[in-house]
């Protein structure tokens, strides 16, 4: 089973719309740098995904960082699918650990997402790691399994419908990371527990992305694990250039 190399931008609460036709102009000088071989995103903040939708070259999709459950409703700072939708942003990243931990999404809340995300036609990116504390007490394998079994409840047995990151808390802009090795078999673990939820077929066609101080310097030792299909990036992803540095490096 061949899965397509992925490389997604996170950007996080950084640039505004000038700053993200910037980035978009130094990529489209680079196009020839991007594989037509692999798929490329960047989620930017709402108030810049429509402008990035424009300017950004078509080889390289849009994702929104996150997204409510419901398609309206009374939840003041919420953003819902439908408008989402209109600006045709292809994925949206669910279950960030800052979304967990600063904004306290549940298991049960990223499950409802990746479900409603789904439904809408975007292709949730479910992110699952462990932190500092769980990793110290051997707990990474029972909480990426249980964020994993839970996250994709309610999601279709496709293996294309979904993508899934592996972040852990304490590689998150920290510049520490697993050791390609570690990562893999943690991944190859989530895959187990993608089996269970979706199907041995459709498993083997989901990708799952490593996330935590990725850089160009070490993405492509990640992404020559055999079950690591790529990288969430946030910091180095910032950078157009180091971006393109990632692309050609995997
Ligand atoms: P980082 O962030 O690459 O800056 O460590 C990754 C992420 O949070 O998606």
């Amino acid at each position: 089973m061949t899965r397509r190399k992925m490389l997604v931008g996170n950007w996080k609460m950084y640039k505004t719309i000038a700053e993200t036709r910037s980035f978009a102009e130094v990529l489209g000088r680079n196009l020839g740098k991007l594989s037509a071989e692999m798929d490329f995103a960047v989620c930017p903040p709402f108030t810049a995904l429509q402008v990035a939708k424009v300017v950004l070259p078509t080889q390289v999709a849009v994702g929104a960082q996150n997204m409510h459950q419901s398609k309206n409703g009374a939840f003041t700072g919420e953003v819902a699918a439908p408008m989402l939708q209109e600006i045709g942003v292809k994925y949206v990243v669910l279950g960030h650990s800052e979304r967990r931990q600063m904004f306290a999404e549940t298991d049960e809340a990223v499950r409802d997402k990746v479900e409603a995300a789904q439904e809408a036609g975007f292709i949730p990116i479910l992110c699952v790691g462990e932190n500092d504390a769980e990793r110290n007490s051997g707990e990474t394998m029972t909480v990426v399994a249980r964020q994993t079994q839970i996250g994709l409840e309610k999601a279709r047995p496709d293996g294309d419908a979904i993508v899934i990151a592996y972040e852990p808390v304490w590689a998150i802009g920290t510049g520490k990371t697993p050791s390609p090795k570690d990562a893999e078999k943690v991944i190859a673990a989530i895959r187990e527990v993608v089996v269970v939820a979706l199907g041995e077929t459709e498993a083997a066609k989901t990708r799952i992305l490593y996330g935590g101080s990725v850089k160009p310097a070490n993405i492509a030792e990640f992404v020559a694990e055999k079950d690591i299909d790529g990288a969430l990036v946030g910091g180095a992803s910032l950078d157009p250039e180091s971006f393109v540095a990632m692309a050609e490096a995997m």
